[in-house]
């Protein structure tokens, strides 16, 4: 770092993240810990540090720097450079919105969010759908402050992805769709079933200790994170500071340690993030992308394999004495691969999970190209759920009111989950060549050599490479649905197809 310009930007940037992760730490505590009745009192604190956070998020010192340094790029090193890039792109989006704009769309994040609760109670998606067209519409608006008038939804998929294009997802879904849909139809059709409700009664702190094991071996360091309980699993905070949670139920023991270890996922990706670069692009994820292949690595590829369960199921049955007696381990492999297609993503295995998720990307791109009007949405929904997963929501709550992301205007996101299975099989394929024997660690409890290559290759480049260019320079290939396609029918085949006799 040489730029004169470096050291102020750094400086400003660091001080914007800190209030940054004031905010953040505020909504943990919202969802781990706030009383019922202070949720007033939670809103006006969030308010204030939003606002201080976007002040200083857009503190006009960061733009005077970033011109300096852009007047004389001949002076910046690679990583000023990559600092430059990126300060520049979150400087215009925080700054090129109007303040009118930023109120409204405030407010209507706030509306549209009881409207759809009440909403999907009611499963009535005519009473949501007005908020839903104001969306849909400030969606618009957004892109063509940000200079994306003519390609809305490109530029809500490059809000979550750096240089990801519609045409691009497009082509890479398709061929997803034609691998995948073909495949669920044989599995559904084996007559290989898992074994439903095999595992119940599971005392919530012998969960709370098994899972403590599973995430430690997993290399999560609890000396700058923590895992607690929250309604809805996630993953907050940065490098110093990750914030975890998951839920327990007694009789779905499975649900709570894989929302744990997805969850752990992205915590080991922030943990591994270069601290010295903390509050800084070089310091932040890569995108959203990447982000999910990391958890998705970890439950689907490392958890759900038979090689991890050699060596925590004779753990599991220690901590749970006498709940598995009846249950042989193909019983067990089987319930945890248990691929049963449905109508509702957040209850979908890894296989299905992805047809969710393409046929989101679908109408999204309908309703942005004009092709496809709001009130036509759920029509719409139960033919694609049809073709795509074989079965249509019996009604508007399971089907197209049943996620929260629309009602904040989050559209262009739901393509990343997808995008991280595809980066997840295609680094594990590229880990199992460069990591001979990890399968044989994983049997003994060693995960750190697979943890070692992700620091390496994924880890500590911050925001340096984008998801396509970070898969292309760690597998030596472009990003493809191949390596999922491939480790799915591997996977599935060895469970769902016994040999014909
Ligand atoms: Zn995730």
């Amino acid at each position: 770092m040489s730029h004169p310009a470096t050291a102020p930007l750094t400086a400003r940037l660091e001080r914007a993240q800190l209030a940054g992760s004031v905010v953040s730490l505020l909504q943990w505590d919202e969802q781990v810990n706030l009383p019922a009745g202070s949720g007033a009192r939670r809103g006006a604190q969030l308010a204030l540090m939003a606002e201080l956070h976007h002040a200083a998020a857009t503190d006009p010192e960061i733009g005077l720097r970033l011109r300096e340094m852009e007047a004389d790029p001949a002076l910046l090193d690679a990583d000023e450079r990559v600092l430059a890039r990126h300060a520049r792109r979150d400087f215009d989006r925080a700054t090129k919105l109007p303040p009118a704009f930023v109120a409204e769309r405030a407010a209507l994040d706030s509306e549209a969010f009881h409207a759809w609760v009440q909403a999907r109670e009611r499963a009535d998606f005519a009473a949501f759908a007005p908020y839903l067209e104001r969306q849909v519409g400030l969606a618009r608006r957004e892109a063509a402050y940000l200079g994306f008038e003519a390609n809305p939804y490109d530029y809500l998929l490059d809000k979550h992805d750096p240089g990801l294009t519609e045409a691009e997802v497009a082509r890479l879904f398709d061929e997803l769709r034609a691998g995948l849909v073909p495949l669920v139809r044989e599995i559904v059709a084996s007559p290989v079933r898992a074994r439903p409700g095999l595992l119940r009664g599971f005392p919530v702190a012998a969960q709370e200790k098994f899972l403590r094991e599973v995430t430690t071996a997993m290399g999560f360091d609890f000396q700058r994170g923590r895992i607690d309980v929250a309604v809805h699993p996630f993953c907050s905070g940065d490098a110093a500071d990750t914030r975890l949670t998951t839920r327990y139920a007694e009789d779905d023991p499975l649900d709570s340690l894989f929302s744990a270890i997805h969850e752990t996922g992205h915590g080991l990706y922030e943990q591994g993030l270069p601290l010295e670069h903390l509050g800084t692009p070089l310091g932040e994820a890569a995108g959203m992308a990447v982000h999910e292949s990391q958890s998705r690595l970890w439950e689907n590829q490392v958890a759900h394999s038979r090689a991890f369960w050699r060596h925590f199921e004779p753990r599991l049955r220690a901590a749970f004495p006498g709940r598995l007696d009846g249950v042989t381990t193909d019983e067990l492999h089987l319930a945890i691969n248990a691929v049963r297609p449905g109508p509702v993503r957040l209850e979908a295995d890894e296989v299905t999970y992805n047809l969710h998720i393409l046929l989101r990307f679908e109408l999204e791109r309908r309703l942005f190209a004009g092709g496809l009007r709001v009130p036509d949405l759920p029509a719409a929904w139960g033919e694609l759920s049809a073709a795509l997963l074989g079965t249509a929501p019996e009604n508007d709550a399971r089907g197209v009111l049943q996620d929260v992301h629309w009602s904040g205007g989050a559209f262009g996101y739901f393509p990343s989950y997808c995008l991280g299975n595809m980066i997840a099989a295609q680094l594990w394929d590229a880990a199992r060549r460069a990591l001979p024997g990890l399968e044989e660690d994983f049997a003994a409890g060693r995960f750190a050599r697979l943890l070692g290559w992700l620091r390496e290759n994924i880890h500590r480049h911050g925001r340096r490479f984008d998801a396509r260019t970070l898969v292309r320079q760690v597998t030596g290939e472009e990003l493809s649905p191949a390596h999922l396609l491939r480790y799915l029918r591997e996977r599935y085949a060895a469970l769902y197809f016994p040999p014909k006799r």
